[in-house]
């Protein structure tokens, strides 16, 4: 070998090298790039929220279990609008057993028959769910969505964020999320009629294919929908048809809210 062929051969071995190096560093940053964490926090940035809100939660009956092992069943998540004067030892014993992060307790007026005097009693309804469950509710549902003058500016006082309504001037800047499906079709003295499971899906599928809002919001009554095998069927098949959509998460109202805003304010 000459002195030009041995130089041609350190070149053809240093481009190899460089190759090489090359390779090894575009799998590292493949290997990065598949790490199915880092790719599913960034998806969870984009992903579609739902939000599904349980109300009149006072007392732990077979109800009240049905709809939590549900939830759990489903890796759903649920926001227990709940009503402070009327929760029992044992319920209180029960709500506190269930993770947090997965039952948000929100605050239902305080015995749910005040409508328009409600203001006056929210600071009293916020200290017992505080003595209750050490937790502070960041979430408030008026009875019956009945929003009385005052409510929102009250409810922002005593460190609440949102509720899930119709009915509130939103610039008084408690947030509000619109209900986009209540189970509920209508009531009569004795009891609830229900949407269909097709209902469900023709409203979920509208927002899910073609709406600009990130959150969907459900709504249901777990003491009525417990009498009505049908009804329980459908709300439990309807967490699957979520699950099997994919792009989806369940949260919590607060961790809506906090997922919202977030957004909103990068
Ligand atoms: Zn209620």
């Amino acid at each position: 070998m000459d002195q030009t062929e041995e130089k041609v051969v350190l070149k053809i071995k240093e481009r190899a090298y460089q190759i090489i190096i090359a390779l090894l560093v575009l799998a590292c940053l493949g290997v990065g790039m598949s790490d199915p964490h880092v790719v599913s926090e960034k998806n969870k940035m984009t992903q579609k929220i739902v939000l599904i809100r349980d109300d009149d939660v006072k007392d732990d009956t077979a109800a009240l279990e049905w709809m939590t092992n549900t939830i759990i069943a489903k890796d759903a998540k649920c926001t227990y609008a709940t009503i402070p004067h009327l929760l029992t030892q044992s319920s209180i014993t029960y709500l506190k057993s269930l993770d947090p992060a997965r039952f948000e307790l929100a605050t239902h007026g305080y015995d749910h028959t005040e409508t328009e005097n409600q203001v006056a009693v929210m600071a009293t309804a916020k200290d017992l769910m505080i003595a209750d469950f050490g937790r502070v509710p960041t979430s408030i549902a008026p009875p019956y969505e009945i929003v009385p003058p005052g409510f929102a500016d009250e409810a922002k006082k005593l460190g609440y964020h949102s509720q899930i309504n119709g009915n509130i001037d939103s610039s008084t800047g408690l947030y509000t999320f619109p209900f986009n499906f209540r189970w509920e079709s209508g009531w009569n003295q004795y009891n609830a009629s229900y949407h269909s499971l097709d209902d469900f899906k023709k409203s979920f599928d509208g927002w899910y294919n073609n709406s600009s809002q990130r959150v969907f919001t459900i709504n249901v009554h777990h003491a009525d929908l417990y009498e009505n095998a049908g009804a329980m069927k459908n709300f439990s098949s309807s967490l699957d048809y979520m699950n099997d959509k994919g792009g989806i998460f369940f949260t919590t109202e607060e961790e809506t809210y906090q997922e919202v805003t977030k957004v909103k304010n990068r």
